[in-house]
């Protein structure tokens, strides 16, 4: 398929119809025909190396270990987000991990004690998590998330494609639910994250993860309390950080 056939300029009506076309693939399908095919050289697994992140890291390890793995320090992680990620790099084989960074300057300009997580963590959201992403991210027509329907309300119409400024991004995992996650990791004997077995199914940066109670939505113990849902890297085209 011509590179122009699925280059989107933002048309989510084009991207709804990619849906469709391979809404029959399983993920591991849709993973190989992104990789080896639609974006050949051109598109990045982003990776949180969280609470599930090991079933698309190893079905992405399985199709080319050397595909490029987008990971965002926001220098605020669990530590053990760190040692996770390092083990299962090690295990998987990735070859080509990416850290992205906040803009030292930036932080020392606006975050000097790094505590804008209580005061704005929008903006804290920006300088440590979206414009490095946006930064990391330049070059790649399409980028990969292991986001999920059944994480929470908001991601329940979540949709195989979508059109994000002139880049693809692909949630192959849309349709699975825990059950699947579980099996997965299961069957290839995936090691999970330390956090996991605390009560915290899904993990971003220490100061704004909370455990989750029985019955809550997977992603209730983020931002807690604060009328927050998403950390803004899903909410819109990425920059390289040009309002910065
Ligand atoms: S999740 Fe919290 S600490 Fe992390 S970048 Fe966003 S506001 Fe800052």
């Amino acid at each position: 398929m011509a590179r122009h056939d699925v280059t989107l300029f933002g048309d989510a009506l084009a991207a709804s119809r990619l849906g469709e076309r391979f809404a029959m693939l399983d993920p591991q399908a849709l993973l190989r025909l992104a990789i080896e095919h639609l974006y050949a050289g051109r598109i990045a697994l982003v990776s949180s190396f969280g609470a599930d992140s090991a079933v698309l890291l190893h079905m992405v390890a399985a199709i080319d270990r050397a595909t490029p793995v987008v990971f965002v320090d926001t220098r605020q992680l669990f530590p053990q987000t760190l040692t996770y990620r390092d083990a299962l790099v090690a295990q998987l084989g990735l070859s080509h991990v990416i850290t992205a960074l906040p803009d030292e300057r930036v932080l020392g300009a606006e975050d000097p004690e790094n505590f804008l997580w209580a005061s704005d963590p929008d903006r804290c959201c920006d300088i440590r998590k979206t414009a490095p992403l946006g930064q990391a991210l330049q070059g790649y027509d399409a980028w990969i998330t292991g986001r999920k329907q059944f994480q929470s309300a908001t991601r329940a119409a979540l949709p195989l494609f979508e059109a994000e400024g002139e880049r693809v991004k692909i949630n192959p995992l849309a349709g699975f639910d825990a059950t699947a996650i579980l099996a997965y990791i299961k069957a290839h004997d995936l090691p999970p994250h330390p956090l996991v077995a605390q009560n915290y199914p899904s993990i971003g940066c220490l100061p704004c993860t909370s455990p989750v109670k029985p019955g809550e939505d997977q992603r209730a113990g983020r931002w807690r309390g604060r009328g927050k849902v998403e950390c803004g890297i899903h909410l819109g085209p990425l920059s390289a950080g040009a309002d910065i």
